[in-house]
């Protein structure tokens, strides 16, 4: 294992959904996980596909109620690739007696590498090498090229080279009792003497997704051999069957080029056409191999860390990096899409974009601020549905849905089963109303990155102002206290949903929801003083805003609750003080891992609602997305006594009451205690780090990654441990590495301006590579020094 590459030897068949989920290769337009080319879905292995933005609805009885879900299409396979011998059983190497299998992701390149040796049961012994990719450089297209080798023997082999239109959505156990079929019958067709293609579409979306696939075999590294060419279909699947003379020691080579399309793809008159002619047009594997690596290169330039300190620490954070670039891109770039949860990597979460944006925007602000814009542009462009949940729900601006796919409306499910205890249960997922504070902080963050005013004008401040105008509509005013408070809602933890006592679900006064919702409401008064009057104007006029709405909004500044217990001990809700304790240490030594006790606890017919537990960082959101004295400021504004110093008995309050069921946990955790207990900060970001490449809930990287904490943990090096922060037209940096790290060394995109950060022991530098922008602001440390392109300077540090 180098620090870019992942190596597998050997084959586990328990492993290998795993293995499968962490080798997806893919562009930020669709990926493919890295299934066996001969498997088909069998409960070990599972080929998925996933485009973009593909969503379809279908409609289910569960539990004697009519359940519709939208999910992420599983893609026809186009890895298809199947061998035999003679007029043998089509060969499945895993099935033989296996005597070398070893397998590569290499991340630098994007290229997938497996090498197989083994010896059938007549026992012909046979090597097989195949390389793949999902190209980088051309967002449409991707390759397989299989070597076979027939070590000690000759004869006529079959090689099937085939699309499959027959795969259903079934990658997640506890979802295979809702509907997976998603994709009509394919239409087939024979193109050329290499080419076979196939349309499919969806039932709902009626999204048509099209693939072609140019087959050419090649013996011992030469041109092209003509060989014996079969059209066949079989159910779903259409394919070449080949006809190859493997002779003994001469490698056959069979490339493999893919191209696929949507009905949703622009500049395409239709997709089945679209991939056929890409297909015609496309170069060899090795032409097009070359491309994808130069792409790569020019991804990696931008995007990677280097820090000297802990080998495996960089090992997985270029594996973060490397799914995060696979999950969005330069190719992402103007596509209708966010990045979901789970990556392109499994169907986990039906595919859907939760909140676990906000961990991955501010990342991606200061290195591809395109596609940061591009990602907020779909939310954009789902306001209108964000009214209109608002005002079905009885109130004003917009309520983003806390699960969202395709057309903006709300997609988290109603009913959830909880495999331990086999029950469907009631999901009240969906008041996580803290969403939209999440998309208003996404939209500053990226102005605060870029400057660009225009963005603020035509997208980012109507968002802003419409989430503030839906927060400011939650609130209601309690004479009693003279206070506003926000009820029935739901904030970051998970495990609570109500009061163990009251029949409706939702909280009384979430603390990070009521004081996040001063923070908007702040920004947007802001967002109205910053913009050009003439903006102003404009958007006022298009949002109605007036006097008396914009005075509610500062009064709530002034005034909203924000609970509190045990003296400063900011209160998780209204109420949390009087929850039970758990019994932490007897249910660790009952059930051993308890990750997931909210579903260990309905199990027991008990609740989580209960007691003084949280599957994540909820409170302590506050510290993740502000700075100390930013959260010291608000709650003075609102009356509260609360100082910098009172923040520690907060984070190690809750850090005592929370399992880490979710993997954003131990990330948030670390970077609150970033400049608290760096020590523990450093303990906790290697857990994070582990928790897809070492599946630590066990089972759930197989259906997906996790991208909110991939992108979190690369985030927590660049920006937490190097103190960056970029307020009000300031990039500030003020390092304090964790004695693990010695250097660390990265680029930013700040304002037009791209940077090169080197911190060691004793130095950070900056340098400015030249260019065209306009001077920036950056604060070393305390100083604030004005840096041109070209410009570079060098402080003495003490970390
Ligand atoms: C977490 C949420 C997260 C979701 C999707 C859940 O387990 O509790 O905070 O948004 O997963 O990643």
């Amino acid at each position: 294992m180098t620090d870019w590459s992942l190596e597998y030897e050997g084959y586990d068949p328990d492993l290998e959904p795993l293995r499968e989920a962490l080798c997806t290769l893919g562009n930020g337009a669709f990926a493919s996980r890295g299934a066996a080319p001969e498997s088909e879905a069998d409960g070990t292995h599972y080929p998925g596909t996933y485009i973009a933005g593909c969503y379809d609805r279908l409609t289910t009885e569960v539990a004697g109620r009519e359940v519709t879900n939208e999910d992420l299409v599983n893609a026809p396979n186009w890895l298809v690739l199947r061998f035999r011998v003679g007029r043998g059983r089509w060969c499945e190497p895993s099935a033989c007696e296996l005597l070398e299998h070893r397998q590569e992701l290499d991340m630098r390149r994007g290229v997938l590498t497996r090498h197989i040796r083994f010896r059938d049961r007549s026992g012909r012994t046979t090597t097989l090498t195949q390389r793949r990719f999902v190209s980088m450089s051309d967002p449409h297209l991707a390759g397989l090229e299989t070597t076979l080798l027939a070590e000690d023997w000759s004869g006529r082999v079959t090689v099937r080279s085939g699309l499959d239109g027959g795969v259903v959505n079934a990658g997640v156990a506890r979802y295979r009792a809702l509907r997976g079929d998603h994709l009509g019958p394919p239409e087939v067709e024979a193109v050329d003497a290499e080419t076979i293609a196939l349309v499919c579409e969806t039932n709902g979306s009626r999204i048509r997704i099209a693939e072609a696939a140019r087959t050419r075999v090649t013996r011992d590294g030469g041109s092209p051999i003509a060989v014996g060419r079969r059209f066949v279909t079989d159910g779903g699947l259409v394919a070449h069957d080949l006809a190859v003379e493997l002779t003994e020691g001469v490698p056959v080579t069979v490339e493999k080029i893919v191209a696929l399309a949507t009905s949703r793809d622009p500049a395409v008159y239709e997709s089945g056409v679209a991939a056929k002619e890409w297909v015609a047009h496309a170069d060899g594997f090795e032409q097009l191999l070359r491309q994808h690596v130069l792409a790569w290169d020019r991804l990696w330039r931008r995007f990677d860390i280097r820090l000297d300190g802990s080998e495996r620490a960089q090992l997985i954070l270029r594996l973060h990096v490397f799914h995060l670039l696979q999950t969005g891109s330069e190719n992402t770039i103007d596509l209708d899409v966010g990045v979901p949860a789970r990556g392109l990597h499994g169907e986990a979460y039906r595919g859907h974009i939760f909140w676990d944006q906000l961990f991955i925007l501010p990342f991606l602000n200061l290195r591809l601020p395109a596609l940061s814009r591009s990602l907020l542009a779909y939310r954009y462009r789902r306001l209108p549905a964000a009214r209109w949940a608002a005002a079905s729900a009885g109130y004003r601006g917009a309520m983003y849905p806390w699960q969202s796919g395709s057309d903006g409306r709300e997609e988290s499910q109603t009913l959830h089963l909880n495999p331990r205890s086999g029950r469907w249960l009631e999901d009240a997922s969906r008041r996580q109303r803290h969403i939209g504070i999440a998309i208003a902080y996404n939209v500053w963050l990226h102005y605060e990155a870029t400057g660009d005013i225009h963005f603020l004008r035509f997208r980012g401040a109507p968002m802003l102002l419409e989430i503030a105008r839906f927060f400011a509509s939650l609130c209601v005013y309690d004479r009693a206290t003279d206070r506003y408070r926000i009820r029935g809602v739901m904030g970051p933890d998970e495990y609570h949903d109500g009061y163990p006592d009251r029949e409706e679900r939702g909280l009384d006064d979430n603390a990070y929801t009521n004081v996040m919702t001063v923070w908007v409401l702040l920004r947007a008064l802001a967002i109205l003083e910053l913009l050009p009057e003439h903006y102003r104007e404009e958007i006022g006029d298009a949002l109605g805003l007036t006097r008396e709405e914009l005075d509610r909004w500062d009064s709530i500044t002034h005034k909203m609750t924000v609970p509190f217990h045990d003296g400063r001990i900011i209160s998780q809700f209204e109420g949390y003080a009087d929850l039970e304790e758990l019994d932490w240490a007897g249910y660790a030594e009952r059930y051993g891992d308890i990750q997931r006790l909210d579903r260990i606890l309905e199990a027991e017919g008990d609740s989580p609602n209960r007691y003084k537990a949280s599957k994540q960082a909820d409170v302590l959101m506050l510290f993740y997305l502000l700075s100390a004295e930013e959260v010291v400021e608000l709650l003075r504004r609102l009356g509260y006594g609360f100082d910098v110093d009172d923040i520690a008995a907060n984070v190690e309050y809750y850090l005592a009451r929370t399992s880490h069921g979710s993997t954003l946990s131990r990330l948030v955790h670390s970077w609150v205690l970033a400049r608290l207990d760096r020590e523990r900060s450093w303990e906790f970001l290697l857990n994070a780090l582990e928790s897809d490449i070492a599946d630590v809930q066990g089972g759930t990287t197989a259906e997906g990654i996790h991208l909110g904490a991939m992108a979190g943990t690369v985030d927590l090096v660049v920006r937490g441990y190097t103190g960056m922060v970029t307020r009000d037209g300031v990039l500030w940096l003020d390092p304090r590495l964790p004695v693990e790290l010695s250097a660390l060394e990265f680029s930013v995109h700040y304002r037009g301006q791209r940077l090169e950060i080197a911190i060691d022991r004793g130095h950070l530098r900056v340098r400015s590579r030249p260019g065209l922008a306009a001077p920036i602001r950056v604060g070393l440390i305390d100083e604030i020094v004005e840096l041109s392109p070209g410009d570079a300077r060098e402080v003495p540090i003490d970390t």
